[in-house]
């Protein structure tokens, strides 16, 4: 019936690692763990010894917990999610690989990273569908996972890329990195927020599909 079988299943594999999953979270992709793939590029062969990274709508807490998994005590890691649902998958997940994450229940459009401190690194994968350029089909496609994850508020595909670019600033420190994923259609339309935000080095990066989805400046 379309129900996905992770769902049914109530696991999802990862980054080579099988994770819990419920219809409360968004079930991991392919393009993520290329996106993590990237970050664990770069800072494994990074000298700085202590790390510390934002994960902007956590979800099932996929990104994470593979990176705690594989960089270990160089990193300290927190985890953000309006939903607290979504959040008591992610703790369940830390706690199924034995790693630390500090998650916190935050709406990023309404209350930004206050409170959170510095970061060296911010990563997101946030909802990014605008539901009337997407079309029913793929609508239909992804009728079981969570909408708040999927389709952003006031159905502007951007918006958390606009947000990020503008509102992380006071949570960085001078040199800190963001790795975003992204729709791949708004892929000029993001660079543009983050180069007129004053953010620098910025590049996209093609999914294995060939198309316009990450982005780190
Ligand atoms: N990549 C997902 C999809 O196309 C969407 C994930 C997201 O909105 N962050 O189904």
């Amino acid at each position: 019936a379309g129900e996905p079988i992770q769902y049914i299943a109530g696991h999802a594999w990862f980054y080579g690692n099988k994770l819990k999953v419920s219809p409360a979270v968004l079930i991991p992709r392919p393009e993520t763990e290329e996106l993590v793939h990237w970050v664990l590029e770069d800072l494994k062969t990074s000298d700085i010894k202590e790390i510390s990274i934002l994960d902007i709508g956590t979800g099932s807490g996929c990104i994470p917990v593979i990176l705690k998994k594989q960089l270990g005590n160089r990193i300290r890691i927190v985890g953000i999610d309006i939903s607290p649902e979504a959040l008591s998958i992610a703790r369940e997940n830390a706690s199924l690989y034995g790693v630390n994450i500090e998650f916190i229940e935050k709406d990023f459009l309404k209350q930004g990273t206050n409170g959170l401190g510095k970061f060296d690194v911010i990563i997101s994968n946030p909802p990014y569908i605008s539901k009337s350029l997407a079309g029913e089909e793929i609508i239909n496609d992804l009728k079981y996972e969570p909408s708040t994850a999927l389709y952003p508020d006031q159905d502007d595909p951007d918006i958390f890329y606009k947000k990020i670019a503008e509102l992380t600033k006071d949570s960085f420190h001078r040199n800190s990195i963001c790795y975003l994923e992204m729709n791949e259609f708004r892929a000029d339309e993001i660079r543009t927020y983050f180069i007129d935000s004053g953010w620098s080095d910025v590049k996209t990066r093609k999914d294995l599909q060939g198309k316009e989805r990450m982005l780190k400046a």
